[in-house]
């Protein structure tokens, strides 16, 4: 099927950008099943690209390639997976990386994480889906892997019209693992952890807080497994307190500080953060660092506000926490709030708390989950560090 863009859009597509909506295509040619692969042009018949289509979805079209000779086969979805595969090596995102990351690796709607011999998928458009095998296949492959698992057991699957699942893609195998990352050991569970059972955007971020912990007493609110907790640990941290609203969250959390030895210094407790750190504050409870990584708050554009009023809360909970010349560590995971509307959070939060900030490090996702400049939202991960004085 050949599909004509409308002569009056904007050149969002023409300049590199995946997505085609359904009310920036006008003519077309030919049929399609939903999910079928389809070439699109611009309204006076030039190649734009190849892509995927679902009439269901709102992302009507989106471009695998912009390469009119390229042919969408197995051998393709190997090729790009090798791509990204030698990307994440020259980059040493070796042992534990997001080898696909979406349109980042010009494979709209697929994420492959990779831990050590261990992969999960989740494939999250249909177009997509009718590749798994294809994806399986190139794995098995390129990896010879101990397991393949899906997480589709995400919501985002409905927009597309389908259901949420999850299961082996391989061999059944043990799906509790261990993985390695900077020094430290972290268990991950791959069934039922949160999304693909452990956050690699933030590996880098990790190793950020090295300098600002030392001798520290430390607060980790939205701790999830203890990643930074036990990283505060590593690199000597007095006291460690890590708070988390999921109960197997937290039983992780102490997992791991058993598995690297730092049960005595790390704590965790199953709580509200809201409720905790407010509680804190109010008692006088002082740390010499902070750590905040709290959840996305919306999922939708129309929310921004109610997301924007959860930073700036927990933010200003947060900072009244850090003893003055401490540090605060914040994060935000949602391409929905852009980095300088966090950073006016932040500044915000600060002057309610009476508090001035010396910036530390102001970061992004780890580069295995790269940027593509034309495809504004594969930037979601804002990391800041800052003094808070
Ligand atoms: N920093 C972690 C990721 C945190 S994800 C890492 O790098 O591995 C956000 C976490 O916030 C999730 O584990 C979720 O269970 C937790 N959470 C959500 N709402 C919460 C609340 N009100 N209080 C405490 N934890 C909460």
């Amino acid at each position: 099927m050949k599909c004509f863009l409308r002569k009056k859009i904007g050149d969002r597509v023409i300049n590199g950008h995946p997505w085609i909506f359904g009310n920036e295509l006008g003519d077309s040619e030919g049929t399609a099943e939903p999910g079928d692969i389809v070439e699109v042009y611009s309204y006076n018949g030039s190649f734009v690209g190849k892509g995927y289509i679902n009439p269901a979805s709102q992302i009507r079209i989106r471009l695998l390639t912009r390469q009119k000779d390229d042919i969408i086969d197995d051998k393709f979805f190997a090729r790009r997976i090798r791509e990204a595969w030698e990307y994440r090596k020259q980059l040493g995102y070796v042992e534990n990386c997001r080898l696909i990351f979406g349109e980042a690796d010009q494979l709209p709607a697929l994420i492959i994480d990779k831990f050590n011999d261990y992969f999960v998928i989740q494939t999250l458009a249909l177009g997509i889906e009718k590749w798994k095998p294809a994806i399986v296949t190139a794995l098995q492959k390129i990896f010879s892997p101990k397991g393949i698992y899906e997480r589709n057991d995400v919501p985002v699957r409905s927009l597309e019209g389908m259901e949420q699942i999850k299961g082996f893609l391989s061999e059944p195998f043990d799906t509790n693992i261990i993985i390695n990352e900077n020094g430290l050991k972290f268990h991950v569970d791959i069934e039922n952890g949160q999304k693909t059972g452990y956050f690699l955007d933030q590996q880098d971020n990790r190793r950020a807080i090295q300098h600002i912990v030392n001798g520290a007493n430390v607060l980790e609110a939205f701790c999830y497994t203890g990643t930074f907790s036990l990283h505060a640990a590593h690199y000597g941290a007095k006291s460690v307190m890590g708070l988390d609203i999921s109960e197997n969250a937290v039983a992780t959390a102490r997992r791991n500080a058993e598995l690297n030895g730092y049960s005595d210094i790390c704590k965790f407790q199953a709580v509200n953060a809201f409720d905790v750190l407010k509680l804190w504050v109010k008692e006088g409870k002082r740390y010499d660092t902070v750590i905040l990584d709290p959840p996305a708050f919306t999922k939708s554009r129309e929310n921004i506000q109610k997301a924007i009023t959860g930073y700036k809360e927990i933010n200003l909970r947060g900072m009244k926490l850090v003893k003055p010349g401490g540090f605060l560590v914040t994060a935000s995971c949602t391409n929905l709030v852009p980095p300088d509307l966090f950073l006016k959070t932040i500044e915000m939060a600060a002057k309610d708390a009476h508090r001035t900030l010396r910036q530390v490090c102001w970061q992004t996702q780890a580069s295995d989950h790269p940027i593509l400049w034309n495809v504004p939202n594969t930037q979601y991960l804002k990391f800041l560090i800052v003094q808070v004085l």
